[in-house]
C-alpha cells in the first residue's frame, strides 16, 4: 500500500501546502498527511526533516478583535505563524493538537483559523489536525472542504510518519465543550493495532485532551506504557506547559497554548520540537519575549526498548 493510499484509508485532518494562486476551497483536500518529506520544500530555505512546530489551543474567533482572558488569540496566531515562517531551516510539518474554534467550533471562526494558517501551507507545510472539546468535527470539514470519513467511527485519526519518529494523531472530543473527553473502545483497538504495526520507530501520541481529562485515560496509559517503542504523550487541554511521566516513563509533554492561559495565568506561544534518534529537544517560543518560559529548551530522553 503507498503512503498515498494509507492516508486515504485512515483519512486524517490534514491541510496540503497550497500555492499563493490557488483558491482556498479547491486547495484544500484531505489525505497525504504521510507526505511529510523535506522535498515538499520551497528551495529557497533550508529545511530540517526532524523539526516540527507542535501548537495547541488557538482558539481563533469569526471576529479578529475577540479576546480570551484579556487576550487577542487572532494576533497571537498571526505572530506564532510570522515566527515560524522565520526559522532559519523549515520545519517538516505543525502539528495542530485541537481547539482550533474559539468555543463551539462555529463554521466563520474555522474560515479565519484557515485563513490564518494560510501563510505557512504557502509555505509548503503541511498541517496536521487533532479536533477538541471547541471543535466541531462536520463544521471544520466544511470550512476545509474536506470528506468526512475514518478509519474509527465518528472519530478522526491518523498516523503521520518521519524519519525519526510516528506520530498517532487522536481524537478525544467527545461533547462540545463539555469536559472530559473520550477515546472510546474502537479508537483504543485502532491505536493499539497501528502500534503494534509500527515498532521500528520511536511513537509520539498526539491527542487534545491531557492524559487525565478523558474517560478512558487510564486504558490509554497502560495502551503506551506496555509498548515500550512509544515515547513520548504531546496534548494541549490545560492551556498551561508542564512535563510529567507515566508510570512506564512515556513522557507527557502539556502544551502552551496559543490563544490564551488559565485563569491563574501562564504564558501563550508554541514548541519548537527537534527529533533525535534517542528523544527530542523541545524549544519553548512565547509570544510575550519577557516570560521566562520563553527560548527554554528541554531536553528528553526515549526510556530503552
Ligand atoms: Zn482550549
Amino acid at each position: 500500500m503507498s503512503y498515498q493510499e494509507e492516508a486515504d484509508k485512515f483519512m486524517p485532518i490534514h491541510l496540503h501546502p497550497v500555492s499563493r494562486r490557488s483558491f482556498l476551497k479547491q486547495s484544500l483536500v484531505a489525505g497525504a498527511g504521510l507526505l511529510a518529506s523535506p522535498m515538499l520544500f520551497a528551495a529557497s530555505r533550508k529545511s530540517d526533516a526532524h523539526a516540527w512546530v507542535m501548537m495547541t489551543d488557538p482558539h481563533i474567533a469569526a471576529d479578529p478583535t475577540q479576546l480570551g482572558r484579556g487576550m487577542n488569540m487572532t494576533d497571537h496566531l498571526t505572530q506564532v505563524c510570522g515566527e515560524v515562517l522565520a526559522l532559519e531551516k523549515a520545519p517538516a510539518g505543525v502539528i495542530v493538537h485541537g481547539d482550533c474554534a474559539f468555543s463551539t467550533g462555529k463554521l466563520d471562526d474555522y474560515e479565519q483559523f484557515l485563513k490564518l494558517m494560510r501563510p505557512l501551507r504557502e509555505n509548503k507545510l503541511p498541517i496536521h489536525l487533532a479536533l477538541g472539546n471547541h471543535d466541531h468535527r462536520e463544521r471544520f470539514y466544511t470550512a476545509a472542504n474536506l470528506k468526512a470519513s475514518s478509519a474509527v467511527p465518528d472519530k478522526y485519526v491518523s498516523v503521520v510518519k518521519s524519519e525519526r519518529a510516528n506520530f498517532f494523531i487522536l481524537d478525544s472530543l467527545n461533547e462540545i465543550p463539555s469536559n472530559p473527553g473520550l477515546l472510546g473502545e474502537k479508537q483504543l483497538q485502532w491505536l493499539a493495532k497501528n502500534l503494534d504495526a509500527n515498532k521500528k520507530k520511536p511513537a509520539i501520541v498526539v491527542v487534545h485532551h491531557n492524559e487525565k481529562r478523558m474517560i478512558d485515560s487510564d486504558k490509554l496509559i497502560a495502551l503506551m506504557d506496555e509498548r515500550k517503542h512509544v515515547k513520548a504523550l504531546f496534548h494541549g487541554h490545560i492551556h498551561r506547559w508542564r512535563l510529567d511521566e507515566t508510570p512506564g516513563g512515556v513522557h507527557i509533554v502539556n502544551l502552551l497554548p496559543v490563544g490564551y492561559p488559565t485563569a491563574t495565568g501562564g504564558a501563550t506561544g508554541w514548541v519548537h520540537a527537534t527529533f533525535a534518534a534517542d528523544g527530542v529537544r523541545l524549544e519553548v517560543r512565547c509570544t510575550n519575549q519577557e516570560d521566562p518560559l520563553h527560548r527554554t529548551v528541554h531536553q528528553l530522553s526515549w526510556r530503552s526498548a
